[in-house]
């Protein structure tokens, strides 16, 4: 069997953390089996689906690389298929009008709860139509009997079919309902497997009755549980942002997403950092686990700071260059160079970018005040010696120790009566990466017209 799965979200405004894991193991399971993946928004509540909803979700998706492997569906574009099947259900006798009004139904329900029955409309056998209403179709749910799901994650899952109401498929202004749509849908785009929050679990088996009434073959299941908070309650606003986009604009990198939100619920061996292709080959839906896991944002960063470290220096070079006006010819050089340093020390790209204008900008870069009490009188007498005694030509790392350490001994001083200030004077901080690096990468020109601004102002 070619597998083929599908992520089915409804456009909320963004794309949520915990959709984005459902489309993302729907994409690692179809591509563990050499399947395909398919998109479909479903856009049928039309005061939701605004198109900046839709864009939205387009862009979460594409960002983690999850859009799908062929044209979108769009399900609101469906609507005559849906009304079509919703005939041949009547046709077959497996549905049937029912004319009941709101305050029937209600009479119906509270009545059902306290015999614990399931709702059935007296229309399921017919009558005359009252010329007045509206009828909904309404799926003849079975009278007796159970029904069992083998689902991948939950394993066995068997109800009483008496539980079922006879569920509407389609609404009296004739349009269908998500329980009609999503079976039509799914028929219709071959989906082999469907793979999505535990959620839905309790509609899998309302689905089921669907596609055994049209006589279609029934997919796999797979519910997984949802994403919960570090406090175990399900994941809400309180824990933190729930759109990927939020994710997005503080830094991370899709590649930890990936692989963070792969390891919400999944697990291969003790395998913590890995990239979406080790998780493809290495994903096994019988690792899945049954129980929720928790959302961790420490975790999540920690996952970030190591895939940033992946990411080619020229191109952390360009992000960071990206938030700065006007660099100066050797920003990039000096950013690649000091890249090592940097990224020991920011896990986002967000922290990465943020105060590096002491590379980016020739000249004395702004002062933190920190920094400004680092340049007292004295300091500025030896930054001022230090300076005359720069050479000319550019120094390795160990060329420009060795100078220091002459130019230290010469003075009768230790790196400590230089160390803080030369860091603010070069860096405008008292929190740079090692100060000798930093000269380095800057170049004794630089230093010295640096150091040479401080002492002559
Ligand atoms: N559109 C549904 C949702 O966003 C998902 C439907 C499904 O996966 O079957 O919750």
């Amino acid at each position: 069997m070619s597998v083929v799965t599908r992520f089915a979200p409804s456009p909320t405004g963004f794309l949520h953390i915990g959709g984005a894991r459902t489309a993302l193991f729907n994409y690692v399971f179809a591509k563990s089996q050499g399947g395909r993946y398919l998109l479909r928004i479903e856009d049928t509540d039309k005061e939701r689906s605004t198109n900046e909803a839709i864009e939205a979700i387009h862009d979460g998706l594409s960002w983690l690389g999850l859009s799908g492997d062929d044209v979108t569906v769009m399900q609101s574009e469906n609507a005559g298929r849906h009304a079509e099947i919703a005939q041949e259900l009547l046709a077959k006798g497996a549905a049937y009008h029912c004319y009941l009004s709101d305050d029937e139904l209600a009479d119906l329900r509270d009545k059902a709860r306290e015999t614990g029955a399931s709702v059935r409309s007296p229309w399921r056998d017919g009558g005359n139509p009252p010329a007045d209403r509206k009828p909904v179709i309404r799926l003849k749910m079975p009278d007796e009997g159970t029904i069992t799901i083998q689902d991948l994650v939950q394993g066995e899952v068997t109800i009483n079919a008496m539980q079922l109401d006879d569920m509407v498929l389609m609404r009296s202004d004739g349009s269908p309902t998500y329980m009609l749509a999503v079976v039509v849908d799914d028929h219709d785009m071959g989906i082999t497997h469907i793979i999505r929050g535990d959620d839905h679990l309790n509609n899998a088996f309302r689905q089921m009755m669907v596609y055994q009434a049209m006589g279609w073959q029934v997919p796999f299941f797979a519910h997984i549980p949802l994403i919960h908070g570090q406090d175990g309650a399900k994941l809400s606003k309180r824990h933190g942002a729930l759109g990927v986009d939020a994710y997005r604009d503080d830094g991370f990198l899709p590649e930890a997403l990936q692989n963070y939100l792969m390891r919400l619920g999944w697990s291969h061996g003790d395998e913590e950092l890995f990239t979406l292709e080790q998780a493809i080959s290495w994903f096994d839906m019988a690792k899945v686990g049954k129980s929720p896991s928790r959302f961790d944002t420490d975790k999540l960063t920690a996952i970030n700071h190591h895939h940033l470290r992946l990411v080619p220096e020229d191109k952390l070079a360009d992000i960071i260059l990206a938030h700065y006006d006007n660099p100066s010819d050797q920003a990039k050089d000096r950013l690649i160079a000091a890249m090592p340093l940097l990224t020991d020390r920011a896990a986002t790209l967000n922290a990465l970018s943020d105060g590096q204008d002491y590379l980016i900008y020739d000249g004395v870069p702004a002062m933190t005040d920190d920094a400004k009490a680092l340049l007292t009188d004295d300091a500025i007498v030896i930054l001022g010696k230090l300076q005359k005694a720069l050479p000319d030509n550019d120094l390795s790392l160990d060329e420009f120790k060795l100078f220091l350490n002459e130019f230290l001994a010469g003075e009768g001083l230790k790196m400590r009566d230089i160390g803080l200030p030369l860091r603010g004077a070069l860096t405008g901080t008292k929190t740079s990466p090692s100060i000798t690096d930093i000269a380095v990468i800057l170049g004794m020109k630089e230093v010295s017209s640096r150091l040479s601004s401080i002492c002559n102002s």
